[in-house]
């Protein structure tokens, strides 16, 4: 079974990639749902937030930190930005390999939809 982030960090896939290190990396979403609106995700295949272990917490405090800078980068932290991580479907989750959206350049609305 194919995952295509597991494919976009491999290049088998392109992708608008904004970020990347040995641990993870950052693209821009396909279908974007506001100015701003990139995918930040583990190299590791981690299906969902339900599957980060003991040994995975350190990675995932990074992708905060890798959000934090495409919010500066992208002039979008002092005006306020929001991060996203689906967990199964319910919530909207389509693909299987974790991901923090960040999303911004607009006024978000709470309760999300
Ligand atoms: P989620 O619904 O939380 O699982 O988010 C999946 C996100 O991945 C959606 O916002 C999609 O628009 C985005 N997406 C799906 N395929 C691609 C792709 N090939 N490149 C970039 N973003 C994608
Ligand atoms: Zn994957």
């Amino acid at each position: 079974m194919g995952c295509i982030f597991c494919e976009i960090v491999e290049k088998k896939r392109p992708a608008k990639i904004i970020y990347e290190d040995e641990l993870a990396a950052a693209f821009e979403d396909i279908n974007p749902q506001a100015p701003v609106h990139a995918l930040v995700v583990t190299k590791k295949h981690i299906p969902t937030s339900l599957d980060i272990r003991e040994e995975d917490k350190s990675v995932i405090g990074h992708l905060f930190g890798i959000a934090n800078r495409i919010a500066k980068e992208k002039s979008i932290a002092e005006r306020g930005f929001r991060l996203v991580m689906n967990c199964n479907p319910e919530s909207g989750q389509t693909v299987f390999h974790i991901h923090l959206h960040v999303l911004g350049g607009r006024v978000m609305h709470w309760p999300p939809g």
